[in-house]
């Protein structure tokens, strides 16, 4: 037996493949707007999550290109050593402001701040408590992290409670998604909050889904329920509404000069390019300059989530742009995904091991840019091939 035998033997995605339902790398080669040129054809794009469309915004363009031109293409090191810029330390005052709190650090990617963030801040006998269907990255955290993972049914109160009263008061961090990335139901925040005070916990939540979204200007999750002083820890992604790639974590300023100085995700990786940071500065202005923007994301996904419900579609717990529609079996979820992709429909197809054999789903998501005449031609096309499956 070899190490590598694993990869030779390994066949469940060569299988898909072989029947045509490989829905996973697909190339694109255009912008990643409402229409997108995906293997050579045009596709209404109903699975990005550039929420609110900024991704291909001319004045996002221009401010990647200027910092090119300004700092070049990249920072040959961490934060930590030769890789701060002025424009880091702007958008980080800028995050801070926005959601509320003293300081903020971004991290190279979303991804590497949960996994930064939970790993420092959870030591030996400390715990993390999660929810079901947070995210990867955030279990991922945990699992670096010495301390021990204990998980709660999916925003279920009286779970979390047990595992709290279990947990005798010891130290411990709560982390959730703020909206849930593929239900797209929103985290219970005011009884999170109200139970962690009770049982001594802290709170961190992650806004990657929310930013742009929820809250006054789009500052997110903690921002809507009015909770952001009992929430220690803020995290955000610039990947979704913010056009970009990379992600911060928001606190008091103890909190992140602690994490500059032993996160070792952000200590031993390098720093944002400038496109990217100079990018994420231009959308944060656009994001709060123009709430309408934020208005119109919403108008489209209450038009949608009304439309597929009154079609029949299972929407399950969303109340967000993020708009799953569970078919529950596997092939009947392929199918749907091939169909509406010979219809021109780029969704993206959630089946195991993400969910449940039988809990495979349909993931929707809606942008401000997107027009009604695309919606009502994406529904059109989904009642036409809801009933020819069977579904609706
Ligand atoms: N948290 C959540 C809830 C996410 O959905 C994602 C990305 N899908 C991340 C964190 C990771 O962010 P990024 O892709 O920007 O690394």
């Amino acid at each position: 037996m070899s190490l590598l035998d694993k990869c030779y033997k390994f066949t469940d995605a060569r299988k898909v493949m072989a029947m045509g339902y490989y829905p996973y790398f697909r190339e694109i080669t255009s912008e990643q707007d409402t229409e997108v040129m995906c293997n050579g054809k045009k596709m209404l794009m109903l699975g990005s999550n550039s929420y609110l469309g900024l991704t291909n915004h001319p004045k996002v363009k221009e401010a990647a290109i200027k910092a090119i031109q300004k700092y070049g293409s990249g920072c040959a090191g961490s934060r930590f050593l030769n890789g701060t810029l002025d424009i880091h330390l702007e958008l980080e005052n800028e995050l801070a402001k926005l959601v509320g709190k003293e300081e903020a650090i971004c991290y190279p990617t979303g991804y590497q701040a949960n996994l930064g963030c939970i790993s420092t801040m959870v030591g030996k006998n400390e715990y993390i408590i999660t929810d079901k269907y947070d995210h990867a990255s955030i279990i991922d955290g945990a699992i670096l992290a010495e301390g021990k993972m204990l998980r709660y049914k999916h925003n279920d109160m009286a779970s979390l409670e047990r595992i709290l009263k279990e947990i005798k008061g010891r130290n411990s961090l709560i982390v959730v998604d703020g909206i849930f990335s593929m239900e797209g139901d929103i985290a219970n925040l005011s009884v999170i909050i109200e139970l962690a005070e009770k049982y001594n916990a802290e709170v961190m939540v992650d806004e990657a889904h929310s930013l742009g979204v929820l809250g006054n200007k789009g500052a997110g999750t903690t921002a809507h329920f009015g909770l952001t002083d009992k929430t220690a820890f803020i995290m955000g992604t610039f990947s979704k509404s913010l056009a970009s790639v990379g992600g911060f974590i928001a606190a008091d300023e103890a909190i992140i000069h602690y994490l500059k100085h032993k996160s070792r995700a952000l200590i031993f990786s390098a720093s944002l390019p400038p496109a990217s940071t100079a990018s994420v500065l231009a959308a944060l202005k656009i994001m709060q300059e123009e709430p309408e923007r934020i208005a119109k994301l919403w108008e489209n996904t209450n038009y949608m989530l009304k439309e597929f419900q009154s079609m029949g579609y299972n929407t399950g717990a969303s109340c967000t742009p993020v708009v799953p529609l569970h078919i529950g079996n596997m092939m009947t979820t392929f199918n749907m995904w091939r169909r509406l992709g010979e219809e021109g429909v780029f969704i993206n197809p959630v089946v195991p091991p993400a969910v449940p054999p039988s809990s495979c789903l349909i993931r929707t998501s809606f942008m401000a840019t997107h027009t009604k005449d695309q919606l009502d031609m994406a529904l059109e096309k989904f009642r036409m091939i809801g009933k020819e499956l069977n579904i609706i």
